[in-house]
């Protein structure tokens, strides 16, 4: 008897002296794993424009059916991405992703990402849907904001050539 109290204490005062393994989350967050998926982002150029092209492979590939894409066409005038159509409507439901990511290995142009955020709550099912405006990252330094008038036939291809046209 008295010598499983010994036994238990022993193991009490031995964690005693270990570092605390808890962090003190929201104020304190754990780095993700490299692999980590967490929330979709859509990408832009360097320029600005938007990646994705609204060819909705990546609905297609989604096991959840959890993407929703409408593409439009593009004008010089009005330009949202390269090549001719962008998408005009973008819309993931969290309820149903399952956080795969085959919907970044399907995409043709690396538009959708999934990153390191894990922060994804919401008090009823209308806010579970993200939509385009709220997975678009925002414009980089230097680039410019969608829609962008171009010179006529500068982005005739869906897919540049160039890895960030400027
Ligand atoms: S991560 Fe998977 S389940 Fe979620 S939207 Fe992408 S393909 Fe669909
Ligand atoms: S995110 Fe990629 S796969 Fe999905 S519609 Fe846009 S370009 Fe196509």
């Amino acid at each position: 008897m008295i010598t499983e109290i010994l036994k238990g204490m022993f193991t009490t005062f031995k964690h005693l002296l270990q570092p605390p393994v808890t962090i003190q989350y929201p104020e304190v967050k754990r780095p993700v794993r490299y692999r980590f998926k967490g929330r979709h982002e859509l990408k832009r150029y360097d320029n600005g424009l938007e990646k994705c092209i609204g060819c909705a492979l990546c609905a297609a590939a989604c096991p959840a059916d959890a993407i929703f894409v409408e593409a439009a066409e593009n004008t010089d005038d009005e330009r949202y991405s390269p090549g001719e159509r962008y998408a005009r409507v973008y819309e993931i439901n969290m309820l149903r992703c399952i956080f795969c990511g085959f919907c970044e290995d399907a995409c043709p142009t690396e538009a959708i990402v999934l990153e390191d955020n894990y922060e994804l709550s919401f008090y009823d099912r209308a806010s579970a849907i993200y939509t385009k405006e709220m997975l678009l990252v925002p414009v980089p330094p230097g680039g410019q904001p969608t829609p962008q008038k171009v010179e006529p036939g500068k982005y005739d291809r869906a897919i540049p050539e160039m890895e960030d046209p400027k």
